[in-house]
């Protein structure tokens, strides 16, 4: 039995942990995909606050990861399959191995969308792709889209133009949603070229990605243009599946979350599922500590421990 079991490893679930822990809490924390969670693929982090130099996001994950075990978390490096929050203790399974906790942190973050057009799924890992600090290196001196006018869209070019000879921002709309910084970043940058009120029809090519069929929305005009590469950066669903008739949710799977409270007593919310706004590593970081610390008072203040 666990005080806590935090669900995810992205920087809100990896600080969750490590405030538990420090909190003298019996602190289980059920990896999930990937240690960092998004922070993991992304190349350079350079808004964390105390690294003024910036650093890489498998750095900064690895540097959560240390912080939380130094304090004691224990970690499970699998997905949990299972969780069942009708009674307390809470139940989580992993296959069929069965961890139970007073208290629950969920912090299992979003998933990358995909457009649902010909070729996308087909020629998936075949030049399309969502992570450019994993996959970079593969477009050097080729042509790449990037689809998607958020902050992800003009990171990932930025990166991209690192090693591509041709980065096209293809964006739906005539305006991006990105930050004036990158923006600024990425029209400094000759490599990178944006195409507006545009959107992907299909993802051509046999073996590999060849080609992209567009239309202007402006226009109607239908396009083809050559590329080696898709980078699909349109935003992120929720990973709540498995709280499905667990946790109140929306029918987009967006949890009903009260700052870091659920209506269940002892289940929290951290990172990304609780927070449609900021979504940057420190506000993760931010929720995590604040769901760490919820789970720590509500614990203190049941009649047995
Ligand atoms: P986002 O802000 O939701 O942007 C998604 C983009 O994809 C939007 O431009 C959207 O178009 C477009 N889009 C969505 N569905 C589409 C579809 N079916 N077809 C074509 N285009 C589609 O997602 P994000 O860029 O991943 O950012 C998520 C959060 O992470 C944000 O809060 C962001 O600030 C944060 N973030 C921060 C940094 C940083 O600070 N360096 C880096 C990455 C992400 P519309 O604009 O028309 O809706």
């Amino acid at each position: 039995m666990h005080d806590v079991i935090v669900l995810g490893a992205g920087p809100a679930g990896l600080t969750a942990a490590m405030y538990a822990a420090r909190g003298k809490l019996k602190t289980l924390i059920i990896v999930g995909p990937m240690i960092g969670g998004q922070i993991a693929l992304t190349y350079q982090v350079d808004n964390f606050p105390g690294f003024p130099d910036g650093l890489t996001g498998p750095e900064l994950s690895d540097r959560f990861k240390a912080h939380a075990e130094r304090f004691g978390a224990e970690f499970i490096d699998a997905e949990a399959t299972r969780v069942d929050f009708s009674s307390s203790p809470y139940r989580v399974w992993v296959g069929e191995k069965l961890f139970e906790a007073k208290s629950i942190i969920v912090a299992t973050g979003m998933t990358n969308r995909r457009l649902g057009v010909p070729g996308e799924d087909r020629l998936f890992g075949r030049g399309v792709f969502v992570c450019a600090t994993c996959d970079a290196v593969l477009y050097e001196d080729r042509k790449v889209i990037v689809v998607g006018g958020g902050d992800s869209a003009i990171q990932e070019a930025i990166d991209l133009a690192k090693f591509a000879n041709q980065v096209t921002i293809v964006h739906r709309r005539n305006e991006l949603r990105a930050c004036r910084c990158l923006v600024d970043k990425a029209l400094s940058e000759p490599k990178i070229k944006f195409l507006y009120s545009t959107i992907v029809e299909e993802i051509v090519g046999e073996k590999r990605v060849q080609q992209v069929r567009l239309r202007s929305l402006k226009t109607g005009t239908a396009s083809v243009i050559d590329a080696d590469g898709v980078l699909l950066a349109i935003g992120w669903d929720p990973n709540t599946g498995i709280f499905k008739g667990q946790l109140d949710m929306d029918e987009s799977g967006n949890l009903e979350t009260f700052g870091v409270k659920t209506r269940k007593p002892g289940v929290y919310v951290a990172g990304d599922l609780m927070d449609m706004n900021y979504r940057q590593v420190v506000t993760s970081c931010g929720s995590g500590c604040a769901a760490a610390l919820e789970a720590i008072h509500w614990l203190e203040a049941q009649p047995i421990r």
